[in-house]
């Protein structure tokens, strides 16, 4: 059986990751979405509704499950971890099903190391420049200078990860409608049907 491609949405803190993997949720019912791993606590609501995006583990129980090769790659981003559970995606692409999955960069290099070249599809969510990725960040509410220097430095790091990625999305502001379409004709474009 022909196996599944595993698609991985990546792009710098505040590019709008999580909107446009909502949107997929919707238009793809028929993909896998991995449920992560992660040692950070639950966000209000986050527990329930439907597209569960997480398992909220204690240091131990994650550190536990690194000791045990459960994660097919996992980092640590801030002050948490996060893993992807490695039965869970391998199981879906060895079955033919295709996945989609979110993910930081280190875990994204990590992937890109451990799937064959063919089934992996890398796509970069691109907010524009600092700049406009800090003004957001202050439109949605107050942050320390100290806190918006820390995301600068981890802006930095994760902006050069664009050239590594198979498609660059355009998501700067007023640029949602379009974002959205062009991830639908690159998602049809790779899917294994
Ligand atoms: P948040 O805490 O805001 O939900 O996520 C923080 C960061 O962790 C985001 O960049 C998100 O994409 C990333 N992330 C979510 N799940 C995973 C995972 O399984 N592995 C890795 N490496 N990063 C993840």
């Amino acid at each position: 059986m022909q196996q599944g491609k595993l698609i991985l949405i990546v792009g710098p803190s505040g590019s709008g990751k999580g909107t446009l993997v909502a949107f997929l949720r919707e238009q793809y019912p028929e993909l896998v979405f991995p449920i992560s791993c992660t040692t950070r606590v639950p966000r209000p609501g986050e527990e329930n509704g439907s597209g569960k995006k997480y398992h909220h583990l204690s240091k131990e129980a994650f550190a536990q499950d690194i000791a045990e090769g459960k994660f097919l790659e996992w980092a640590q981003y801030g002050e948490n971890y996060y893993g992807t559970p490695k039965a869970e995606v391998m199981d879906a692409l060895a079955a033919g099903k295709n996945i989609l999955h979110e993910l930081e960069m280190q875990g994204a290099e990590q992937l890109r190391a451990k799937v064959p070249h063919e089934q992996l599809v890398i796509i970069f969510i691109d907010a524009g420049p600092w700049e406009e990725l800090k003004r957001r960040i202050i439109e949605r509410g107050h942050m320390q200078d100290e806190e918006l220097q820390k995301r600068e430095a981890r802006y930095i790091k994760e902006i050069t990860f664009k050239q590594e990625a198979d498609f660059i999305i355009d998501n700067r502001n007023g640029k949602l409608d379009e974002a959205k379409a062009r991830l639908k004709e690159i998602v049809n474009s790779v899917l294994i049907r």
